[in-house]
């Protein structure tokens, strides 16, 4: 029988606005978590987005700030994008309406204005990425001495884009005496790595269930030759019954180019990538999740960490480059046990990449025919060569 958050020790405000979200039980990681955070002990949580791990970290940090002090900020968020920086905000926010904090969103690729005013008055937290953050210090609009809870969330994602070096410089510039919490969602050596300096005897919590979306979620490779992709994209469109789909392509030109396809073809659509304003992003993101666009046409790093519920269908345009990225992003679908599709339009220039993929989930992925769609060339459905179980480990 599991807790309520009450019996977790959650002080009332927070009470109150959970029961506001219509929240009744803690998810696992929640459980496990919140008491050991609301002790003050550092921790490392293995968990995807999905699994409640915002509010695992939110509530008890709240409950420790409770009411508005100072101007400096004491708890300190560091997220790998813009979009996860909004969403770990939005929940902030929402969590601490009764406690009457100030809560502050940094972010690059926008003015300065809004976001010094903010600091100027004063915060309690603050949700940030690391270059903005960074940019902030040095410029000397933001000191970081008061800071008391320190939280990297998406470890493995600050990582793979490159950020190793500004959040490590960012955990230096904090206080030593703090609260650390390092989220991530693999566990492997450089997170080891940060985890060892960065963090003190920390407790651990692992909600990951050992079945990847790979094993869970329906996928399958539609082979075909490159220059019948946009007519089979449009023709999967056509007979794939979605609620919301996001398709994915790995260069921006590509999500501008197929955008205006799936337009012409009467579909409404939203874009997200990172050569679109943040205004435009914004409302692409609110647009899908509202259900104004079915189809959201997504770079892989614009879509990265995003809670987007009832997703219905993933088409990979392109084979992913990352064997990790297949995973992460075909995980788009079926979150909370809903039923998913995930397809993937495979051409053979694109076999090397399929090749790393298959050798990371140990097996070789369904191919399938639509068989309605005129093919130029007979697609190959045969599997590839060297897809044996192999070792799983990150492949970047
Ligand atoms: P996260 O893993 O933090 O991205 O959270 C995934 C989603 O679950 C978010 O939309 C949260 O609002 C929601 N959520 C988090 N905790 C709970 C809970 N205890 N009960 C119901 N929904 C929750």
């Amino acid at each position: 029988m599991s807790k309520t958050f009450a019996e977790l020790g959650l002080p009332e405000p927070i009470l109150q606005a959970l029961a506001a979200c219509g929240y009744t039980t803690p998810t696992p990681i929640q459980e496990q978590a919140i008491p050991e955070l609301l002790a003050g002990r550092d921790l490392i949580g293995a968990a995807q987005t999905g699994t409640g791990k915002t509010a695992a970290f939110a509530l008890p940090t709240l409950a420790h700030l409770v009411t508005a002090e100072g101007t400096l900020p004491r708890c300190l968020v560091l997220t790998p994008t813009r979009e996860l920086a909004m969403q770990v905000e939005e929940n902030f926010k929402k969590y601490g309406t009764h406690a009457g904090l100030r809560i502050c969103l940094l972010y690059g690729g926008v003015g300065y204005g809004a976001q010094t005013e903010q600091l100027r008055k004063g915060v309690d937290v603050v949700v940030a990425t690391p270059g903005r953050l960074l940019d902030l210090w040095e410029k000397g609009f933001l000191k970081l001495d008061q800071v008391r809870h320190l939280i990297l969330d998406e470890v493995d994602r600050m990582l793979d884009m490159g950020f190793i070096e500004d959040v490590s410089r960012i955990i230096n510039i904090c206080p030593k005496k703090r609260q650390t919490l390092l989220f991530s969602a693999t566990a492997d050596e450089s997170i080891a790595r940060i985890a060892k300096w960065a963090l003190t005897d920390p407790v651990r919590v692992d909600v990951r269930t050992g079945r990847t979306a790979a094993d869970t979620v329906d996928h399958c490779l539609y082979p075909v030759d490159s220059y019948q992709k946009y007519d089979l994209l449009m023709a999967l469109l056509q007979k794939l019954d979605f609620k919301s789909v996001i398709v994915f392509t790995r260069t921006k030109r590509d999500a501008d180019r197929i955008t205006e396809w799936v337009q012409s073809g009467g579909h409404a659509v939203a874009t997200m990538h990172a050569d679109r304003s943040q205004s435009e992003r914004f409302e692409a993101l609110q647009g899908f999740k509202s259900g104004k666009y079915p189809v959201l046409v997504a770079t892989d790093v614009a879509a990265r960490g995003l809670d987007v519920r009832g997703v219905t269908h993933v088409i990979n345009y392109n084979v992913p480059e990352h064997a990790e990225d297949y995973v992460h992003r075909i995980g788009r679908t079926g979150r909370a046990n809903t039923e998913g599709e995930a397809v993937t339009l495979y051409s053979p220039d694109e076999l090397h990449s399929l090749k790393a993929i298959e050798q990371l989930l140990g097996k070789t992925i369904e191919r399938r025919k639509l068989d309605t769609f005129k093919y130029r060339f007979e697609p190959d459905m045969g599997a590839t060569k060297s897809a044996a179980p192999a070792a799983r480990r990150r492949n970047r």
